[in-house]
């Protein structure tokens, strides 16, 4: 007996495999068993336990969640492997960069190095397939020992990345606390599964607020800069089970035709696995809705970066469901080569997908490592030479404007499309030295809002990008630059990205038809970064140089620490959005503030000088960066600010609108309490709030009082969810809550609303009307149809009332984000009563700065944005979209502005 176990402990020791946890004892059930969910602290002693046992795994962290939660990631490779780490990583970092290696010593590279494959799960928090396909491979890949396991170990390093900690602990939680199984469900979630983004988590990845998207870019871009990514998803198209690559059109024309076919290959090996493992259900392109257009989601950003970059949505859940019946989809064809029938569903099956494309991927990597690495080298050297040379990248309105050459010298023929032209017409667009692409730009320092230019430098740095700084002041082009200016320029592997976030995005005209209705683009059609942050800079298409230090990779910049000297007041522009974080410290320790009313200086913020003014500002200064002027007069016409009691409308279950605006709330300093329907309807809301902030999708549609077309809130029933988020239940009711709210404004309360809760104002009978209508055949006004206007996700210039207090600190004409956003049309009466003031407005028939504006002239002359008197309170109406996901820098002083007490 006791040899035996002598012989038992020394399997023990010697023999790791052995010993290794299984996910069943573990967590008591196995995963992908019905209504079972794993939550993440037990995940996470699972991976720690799983980590100690096995040489197949390293267990890392890669940063903290906004909770408070270590983020995890584990690295899994053969014992070898796992020991040269940095050898590896290293190989990669140099293949990707593509920098002064030749395509000879780029080959030798990749036979040496290992293919490094992303896998990571459980980013949407609610799609929980994602986590636990994740821990289920984990297992298969420690514990199997067949000869395709072990190759995958040898020749490749796998990062298995927990994406979201936070939400996983929540979302299981949450499905567990029902005791009886059957009656286990995911439904009425209190609150978001990213503390301020929710599903917004997937639209954060060239802003990087949040994070979880820090952590994960800075291993994707920074760290290993792996040449295959995968990002798990569960909502597969009814009546399939997996919706995967390669993707719909269209493709964002920044990136390499390389990776495109890779797109191409690795789909093919993914569907290919299923259909040699008799599953069925695979759809690719058309089959889905998923594009390869947007930057921004986790997977799609790492194409900016010759990523390949993989998503499936795939169906499946806890509770059984059920596949549903599509006849269209059970015909076999290029989209979806074997069509499932309909059945019953369990998460298992699901699971065991997931498992089947892991290893399709890996597999892959396996039998394409050298390939693939020295792929990931050329896409990189195309862009290093690209950025070097003029060239020319195609796009819809280089095309339109070959269309038009021709047309200019054929009078009165009609444009056709796909006809031969002569190349004469090409030559004149695409050889034209004004339409080159850019070799680089120069960010000065001496703008309006330095520091604001600076954060988008950091977003560039946190996503790879290679920035240089001026070391001296230079001149290029006849013009003069301070120290301290970015440059970034072309000639680098992520040109696609560096591109990407200065140039506008031109999305094609996607129609099911010629004349028929637009195909939405999956998410933005234009987002360029440095326009929606309003980033001052000069764009160049002949290369330049100066004294110009490369700023190592991944450095963060922050401003120059120096002493601010005593005055007898300081200033700050107007443009500044850091002196909103000024003027709230200095506010909240009693300090006066005062606004500039008139003159040159219009906005700007007046501060008088003391030893509390000058160290609450030199520690921003030197904190958060700030420009301050000294000054030792007063001038005439100065308006004191005061703060005000803030409210922030959300709901149960919580709105990522609102989220969003909280945390730009918390990083500029802002108090705002949440403020929910029930305290609304229940009255005496001037007794508690000064100001009430409603974000998109918070006021429902003016029907006329048709109570029936007003949406109804369908809650879970009280008694069912935690006391604690009770009163956060219901939603905003024509007949109960506008009443009060009409009440709180005409007694003195400010209002703001944006996007679609701008229908507040109809509710009001504030003198506007909807701007996007038409006649109708019968007569009647109707919306105008999409076939005629259509303008999904973009940003247009509008023109900007700046002398307005709501409106100083922005330029006369103002980048903003609009996402089908209302326009209003408003009399001639109600301006010059001064009833209505237009903020922005369309004066130009053709306002597009970057995305798709389909019929974008029926805009001329529409309102987006107004303020409106009623009583002695006011409403502030904001069409388009100023605080979008935290990311429209531009515009975030059209909230701040009106977040203060103004004297007259
Ligand atoms: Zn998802």
């Amino acid at each position: 007996m006791r040899k035996f176990s002598l012989l038992l402990a020394c399997i023990f020791l010697f023999n790791p495999v052995f010993a290794q946890i299984s996910p069943k004892e573990h967590f008591g059930f196995t995963i992908g068993d019905d209504y079972q969910l794993a939550n993440f602290t037990q995940t996470l002693n699972y991976f720690k336990q799983i980590s100690e046992q096995s040489e197949r795994v390293k267990l890392t962290g890669i940063g903290d969640t906004e909770e408070g939660r270590t983020q995890p990631m584990l690295i899994v490779s053969s014992p070898e492997n796992l020991k040269n780490l940095d050898y590896y990583k290293e190989i990669s970092q140099k293949l990707a960069r593509a920098e002064g290696i030749s395509d000879a010593e780029a080959r030798e590279l990749a036979e040496k190095g290992k293919a490094i494959v992303w896998i990571d799960g459980g980013l949407h928090a609610t799609e929980t397939l994602g986590i636990h396909q994740l821990i289920e491979t984990l297992w298969n890949l420690v514990s199997r020992k067949d000869a395709e396991t072990l190759r995958i170990l040898d020749n490749t390093i796998i990062l298995m990345v927990h994406a979201n900690p936070d939400g996983h602990e929540l979302v299981s939680n949450w499905y567990m606390r029902e005791k009886i199984p059957e009656k286990r469900s995911l439904d009425h979630l209190p609150r978001l599964y990213e503390k301020y983004a929710g599903h917004d988590n997937n639209r954060d990845f060239f802003m990087m607020n949040l994070r979880e998207t820090q952590n994960m870019s800075r291993q994707l871009f920074l760290e290993w800069l792996p040449q295959i990514m995968y990002n798990h998803h569960q909502r597969g198209p009814e009546g399939s089970v997996v919706a995967g690559a390669p993707y719909r059109d269209p493709f964002n024309y920044v990136f390499d035709p390389i990776l495109m076919t890779s797109l191409d290959a690795l789909g093919a090996a993914m569907n290919s696995r299923l259909n040699v493992e008799n599953k069925p259900g695979y759809t690719q392109k058309y089959g889905s809705v998923f594009s390869t257009w947007y930057n921004g989601g986790l997977r799609t950003t790492t194409y900016f970066h010759n990523i390949i970059g993989l998503l499936t949505e795939t169906i499946g859940g806890p509770t059984p469901s059920e596949i549903s019946l599509v006849p269209k989809r059970l015909i076999p064809n290029g989209g979806t080569t074997f069509p499932v029938t309909p059945q019953k569903w369990h998460f298992r099956q699901s699971i065991d997908y997931s498992v089947s494309l892991n290893y399709a991927v890996l597999n892959y990597a396996v039998r394409n490592r050298d390939e693939l690495l020295f792929n990931i080298y050329r896409m990189g050297k195309n862009s290093i030479e690209r950025g070097n040379k003029n060239s020319w990248g195609l796009s819809p309105n280089k095309v339109e404007a070959i269309h038009q050459a021709y047309l200019k010298d054929q009078p009165g023929a009609k444009p056709v499309k796909q006809q031969i032209l002569p190349k004469k017409y090409f030559d004149t667009v695409m050889n034209n030295p004004a339409t080159r692409d850019p070799r680089g730009y120069i960010i000065p320092a001496n703008q309006e809002d330095f520091q604001t230019a600076v954060k988008f430098v950091n977003a560039l740095i946190r996503s790879g990008i290679l920035v240089h700084k001026a070391s001296d002041e230079f001149i290029v082009a006849g013009k003069n630059y301070p120290r301290g200016s970015f440059i970034v320029k072309t000639n680098q592997a992520f040109r696609p990205h560096v591109l990407d976030m200065f140039e506008p995005q031109d999305h094609p005209n996607d129609f099911e038809y010629e004349g028929g209705p637009p195909i939405a683009p999956y998410d933005a059609a234009g987002w360029t970064l440095a326009y929606m942050m309003h980033v001052q800079f000069d764009r160049f298409q002949d290369d330049f140089n100066g004294p110009f230090e490369p700023i190592p990779y991944g450095e963060i910049q922050r401003p120059e620490p120096g002493d601010l000297t005593h005055a007898k007041a300081y200033l700050i522009n107007a443009e500044s959005n850091n002196a909103f974080m000024a003027v709230n410290e200095l506010l909240k320790v009693g300090e006066k503030v005062f606004r500039i009313g008139d003159g040159a200086e219009i906005g700007d913020f007046f501060i008088p000088g003391n030893h509390k003014t000058k160290s609450i500002l030199g520690k921003i200064k030197n904190e958060k960066g700030l420009e301050i002027r000294l000054s030792n007069k007063t001038p005439d016409h100065l308006r004191k600010l005061s703060e005000l009691r803030i409210a922030l409308w959300d709901t149960y279950g919580g709105s990522m609108s609102s989220g969003w605006v909280r945390l730009l709330m918390e990083q500029f300093g802002f108090k705002a309490s949440l403020l929910y329907a029930k305290e609304i309807d229940a009255g005496n809301l001037n007794k508690k709030f000064d100001l009430i902030i409603f974000v998109p999708g918070a006021i429902p549609v003016f029907s006329g009082g048709n109570l029936r077309a007003n949406s109804s809130f369908s809650g879970p029933d009280p008694e069912t969810i935690p006391e604690e988020f009770r009163n956060q239940l219901g939603s905003i009711h024509p007949e109960k809550s506008i009443p009060e709210l009409q009440k709180f404004i005409e007694l003195g309360g400010k209002v703001i609303c944006i996007g679609s809760s701008t229908n507040l104002v109809y509710h009001l009978k504030l003198p506007v009307r909807n701007a996007m209508v038409e006649i109708g055949a019968n007569g009647l006004e109707r919306n105008l149809p999409n076939e005629k206007y259509y303008i999904p996700g973009s940003i247009l210039s509008a023109n900007t009332a700046n002398t307005n207090p709501a409106a100083w600190g922005m330029p006369s004409l103002s980048d903003i984000y609009f996402d089908k956003s209302p326009v209003f049309k408003v009399s001639i009466e109600a301006i010059t009563s001064g009833k209505i003031k237009p903020i922005l407005w369309f004066s130009d028939a053709a306002p597009l700065r970057s995305g798709w504006a389909w019929g974008q002239t029926y805009l001329r002359n529409g309102v987006t944005a107004f303020e409106a008197a009623l009583g002695k309170g006011k409403v502030y109406a904001f069409g388009s979209e100023i605080t979008f996901r935290a990311q429209t820098y531009g515009t975030f002083r059209l909230l701040f502005n009106q977040l203060y007490g103004l004297s007259e």
